[in-house]
């Protein structure tokens, strides 16, 4: 498929022009699929996957990283959206985890040797480069809705 992407854990919020995944039917995804068993597509097939409020509900992000990374195409891009960690959204009983930008860094080629392994013993798939960081309120550039209320962190990274 040509210029194939993917939105993650779409929730109620499907994007048109994307294969919205989720566990949940009632949300009407185009792809229901439970996310802790890894993503039901192949090597290097996505030109872009969107991880909007997404990362911060993964038990295991480690994981759901080196899926994403195998899943994307080289070059593809990865569009992830996540509450800020010194505000209160990052701390909701329903995030299995707090995200933070040195966390996507940690899959960057060059980033530090003590990032090879995570605390689970598996290796990192180090193939992105992280493009941008962003923390916005307000009007926003990269996010469908527009605008946000509250703060939210955004990163964009590629393919390597
Ligand atoms: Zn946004």
């Amino acid at each position: 498929m040509d210029n194939r992407k993917i939105n993650l854990g779409c929730g109620h919020k499907r994007q048109s022009g994307y294969i919205n995944v989720d566990f949940n039917a009632d949300c009407k995804p185009d792809v229901i699929h439970d996310l802790r068993k890894g993503l039901p597509f192949d090597c290097d097939s996505a030109d872009e996957i969107v991880a909007f409020d997404f990362l911060e509900h993964c038990e295991d992000f480690v994981s759901m990283m080196n899926e994403i990374i195998r899943v994307l195409k080289p070059g593809g891009f990865l569009k992830a959206r996540f509450p800020p960690w010194n505000t209160e959204g990052a701390f909701s009983a329903n995030h299995a985890r707090i995200v933070i930008y040195r966390d996507f860094e940690s899959f960057e080629k060059d980033s530090s040797p003590d990032f090879v392994y995570s605390i689970w013993g598996e290796r990192l798939n180090k193939r992105l480069k992280v493009i941008r960081k962003e923390t916005i309120r307000g009007k926003c550039p990269y996010c469908p809705e527009g605008k946000h209320k509250l703060p939210k962190c955004h990163v964009i990274a590629q393919k390597i």
